[in-house]
């Protein structure tokens, strides 16, 4: 706790004067980012720092696993933030951002883990598809192998999930909206991006 008191008060002498200004625009002109990053609650993904946005710029919904559950099946803090984002704010691109190592995705794979975690099993339970798509991959997989496929797949469901909000649809329908589908490797730093046409990941990094 100590760690962070201490942020707060650097944050308000070194680094609040240079973004004054910037922040009271913010107040008086409202948020106006174009993009919205649905990525997960895990903290070794620092999306501010990774794509160096400041304040104002992305419109962040930050969830165990970025699991998005169809439109209809769940309402909550998730699908609300979606809403909200989409039909009130000037968001143009909409992204999924997974990473490697994810904890969530673990616990797709092996349920049992979160046997008596009641409220991450029901959670992770929206993308219960991803461990029959990872089991259908064959026996031949090691453990590291399946919990990359199960982010990749989670990431792709995700998309094809957002797919089902009215307020998305109607979007991508006038053309006023694109979908990204993004995994982040913690321990190179890398980006990768879904590519729809190839199914493949390319490298955004380099
Ligand atoms: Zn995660």
């Amino acid at each position: 706790m100590d760690r962070l008191l201490q942020g707060i008060r650097r944050f308000r002498t070194d680094v609040f004067p240079s973004l004054r200004t910037k922040f009271e625009g913010l107040v008086r002109d409202g948020q106006q980012p174009r993009a919205l990053l649905i990525g997960c609650a895990d903290s070794r993904v620092p999306f501010e720092t990774l794509l160096d946005v400041g304040p104002g710029e992305l419109f962040i919904v930050r969830v165990a696993g970025n699991i998005v559950p169809r439109y209809g099946t769940y309402v909550g803090g998730v699908t609300a933030s979606i809403e909200f984002a989409v039909t009130q704010l000037p968001i143009k691109d909409v992204i999924v951002c997974g990473h490697s190592h994810c904890g969530a995705m673990r616990a797709i794979l092996e349920p049992e883990r979160v046997r008596d975690l009641p409220a991450v099993r029901d959670w992770v339970g929206f993308s219960d598809d991803v461990r029959q798509h990872v089991h259908d991959l064959g026996p031949d997989l090691n453990e590291a192998e399946r919990v990359d496929r199960a982010v990749k797949t989670n990431v792709v469901l995700a998309l094809d999930n957002l797919r089902t909000f009215p307020c998305i649809q109607e979007k991508l329908a006038a053309n006023t909206m694109r979908l990204h589908g993004w995994t982040f490797e913690i321990e190179t730093g890398r980006v990768f991006e879904h590519d729809e046409r190839t199914s493949g990941w390319r490298d955004l990094s380099a």
